[in-house]
């Protein structure tokens, strides 16, 4: 009982990967990550596999997809900004800057890690179509960001 999970979390048992099906270490509430696809085990069973929610950053629905194609759990812009609504707190690393975007009530606040803002949106519809680093859309650099996950 002296392995961990995640560094802290001492292993109860094993479980199949809900995602891949590799042998995968959990607590005792069942929770754990995949050693093989990243996935976080969801303790009460696959509840909503259309939605990004905890401990994810993908749907299960896609992560099911990527792992069938070989790929890494990695959340695309709409995975990400579904991420947004559900986390409110999110990140993301680009070119060896950390980013922070908050899904607030008055609207979704884009700015550097150190708390240099960048630009405030009205909806996450508006930061999706609009907000840019330097004088380029995220829309269109997001593959390549990396590290995108919540806060
Ligand atoms: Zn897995």
């Amino acid at each position: 009982m002296n392995d961990l999970i995640n560094g802290y979390i001492p292993i109860f048992a094993m479980a199949q990967c809900q995602v891949c099906g590799a042998p995968t270490p959990v607590d005792r509430f069942g929770c754990g990550k995949c050693r093989h696809c990243g996935w976080y085990q969801e303790s009460h069973g696959i509840q909503d596999p259309d939605d990004v929610i905890y401990p994810n950053v993908v749907s299960y629905k896609k992560a099911k997809a990527l792992v069938a194609q070989c790929l890494p759990l990695t959340p695309s812009f709409d995975d990400f900004i579904e991420g947004l609504k559900y986390y409110k707190e999110m990140e993301f690393e680009y070119g060896a800057i950390m980013y922070a975007v908050c899904f607030r009530r008055d609207g979704v606040y884009f700015s550097t890690y150190n708390g240099e803002a960048l630009q405030l949106y009205a909806t996450c519809a508006d930061f999706k179509a609009h907000a840019h680093i330097d004088d380029k859309l995220l829309i269109d650099i997001w593959d390549n960001v990396q590290n995108a996950d919540y806060m």
